[in-house]
């Protein structure tokens, strides 16, 4: 069974902590500052900030 996960991250830049879905359908950006957190790849994303852990 597929399960799509999300993952907490902590922006480089700010260090804001934002929670991202690890399959995005674009760029996804810091709520804070703009930086690119992570961006998509087709499938998992190529994840730029910080992982803090994965919320199920
Ligand atoms: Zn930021």
């Amino acid at each position: 069974m597929m399960t799509s996960k999300f993952l907490k991250v902590k922006c480089n830049k700010c260090k804001n902590e934002q929670v991202i879905f690890e399959k995005p359908a674009g760029r996804v950006e810091c709520l804070v500052c703009n930086e690119v957190l992570a961006e998509s790849t087709g499938g998992k994303a190529r994840i730029k900030a910080k992982v803090l852990e994965v919320v199920r």
